[in-house]
């Protein structure tokens, strides 16, 4: 098994902001000023550098002419250990079995809100059984979390919306992370939410998170999958998936926000439903955070 290969990215601390990284040093990290709080509400940073944008175009054509899995072995390529791999403990699996199969290094990243179902954290143990590798998880500052609870209680986001509890259990631990990367995997797929979803390109800039030299590149090999495409597949290569799918529950997340769907529901309904379906994103994936997800 590869377990040291994947281990190299793992237990590799991460080099200070701007300092060379071994074998994937990159000659173009230098001091970029990063965009103001303005700039990137509005988008500015991305629009900024014409030379980005053409390079970001290029990459999202090429990307959307590969099948998921020759798009994953060609992300780990191109970026190496500037990319990680986001795994939400549902049917985005599948990336980490097709990084598995391309051979490469690769590291995984995954959230533990601290409201996250036990079946959860037990799929990802099994995950990391499976794959034999540690994943990255990041938790949410403690400070933050004990004064939204001291302030508002455990369920506020029932009575104020979901907005306020997901950026401090879920947008800034990530921020964090992916502050020394250059780019990230999601499962993202554009039917998984008509309100949200449906403009997905397969590689775009982040329109929340900045990476080390700034915009940062989201990279979506399941952009133009289905559900039941990716669940056939998940059937047909045997991969551990969350036993919350059997019952009933799609969209997986935290557990007060997370319910089974009735058929014919659409797999988002069973999210943050006391909400529009316009606002059922977390904050991981829009622009102008913070602010609803
Ligand atoms: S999904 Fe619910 S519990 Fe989890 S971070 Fe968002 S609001 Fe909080």
């Amino acid at each position: 098994m590869r377990r040291g290969a994947h281990l190299h990215f793992i237990t590799s601390p991460d080099p200070p902001q701007g300092a060379p990284s071994g074998d994937f040093h990159d000659s173009t990290r230098g001091n970029r000023s990063l965009p103001t709080p303005r700039a990137l509400a509005t988008g500015a940073h991305l629009r900024q550098n014409g030379a980005v944008s053409a390079d970001i175009d290029a990459l999202d054509a090429e990307f959307s002419t590969l099948s998921p899995r020759r798009a994953v072995a060609r992300a780990l390529e191109r970026f190496g250990e500037d990319l990680v791999i986001s795994f939400s403990g549902a049917e985005d699996v599948l990336l980490v079995h097709y990084a598995a199969e391309s051979g490469l290094p690769f590291r995984v990243l995954s959230l533990d809100t601290g409201r996250l179902h036990p079946e959860t954290l037990r799929f990802l143990a099994a995950v990391e059984e499976r794959y034999q590798l540690r994943v990255e998880v990041a938790f949410p500052q403690a400070s933050a979390v004990e004064d939204l609870v001291r302030a508002k209680g455990l369920f506020s986001f029932y009575r104020d919306g979901h907005g306020e509890c997901c950026q401090i259990r879920k947008v800034e631990p990530l921020r964090r992370h992916l502050a020394p990367r250059r780019a990230w995997i999601t499962g993202q797929r554009r039917d998984q939410s008509p309100g949200t979803r449906s403009t997905l390109r397969p590689a775009e800039h982040d329109p929340v998170f900045l990476g080390k030299d700034g915009p940062l590149i989201k990279l979506s090999p399941l952009w133009s999958t289905t559900s039941a495409e990716v669940w056939d597949t998940i059937r047909a290569l045997d991969i551990p998936h969350n036993p919350l799918h059997a019952r009933g529950m799609i969209s997986i997340g935290c557990e007060p926000c997370t319910r089974p769907i009735l058929p014919g529901q659409h797999e988002r309904e069973g999210r943050w439903w006391w909400e529009e379906g316009t606002k059922k994103e977390c904050g991981l994936h829009t622009g102008g955070a913070p602010g609803p997800e």
